[in-house]
């Protein structure tokens, strides 16, 4: 399980099951690949890369991925109920 290894989680709260950790885990390192593409491109810019648009699809995927992976984090957690999470309110 890399709930705990990625450092995205740490699922101290008993209940939680590895299906919560391996969403978990898909939706930080999704969110994780958008910061750091975002930061790729800031360092075009910084670097007067005038081609700093060509991230622009990557980070639209990447986004994609994110969203989805949080969906799918937030899906699991309703149906299944494994965490006292409050999906509403997680960002
Ligand atoms: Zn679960």
């Amino acid at each position: 399980m890399q709930c705990t290894e990625s450092g995205v989680a740490s699922p101290s709260r008993s209940g939680v099951c590895e299906e919560y950790c391996r969403l978990l885990d898909e939706f930080g390192n999704a969110a994780k690949e958008v910061l750091h593409l975002h930061a790729e491109q800031l360092n075009a810019i910084l670097q007067d890369d005038t081609e700093y648009g060509r991230f622009d699809l990557p980070i639209q995927m990447a986004n994609e991925r994110k969203h989805e992976a949080k969906y799918n984090f937030i899906r699991h957690v309703q149906e299944h109920g494994c965490s006292e999470i409050n999906a509403l309110d997680f960002t």
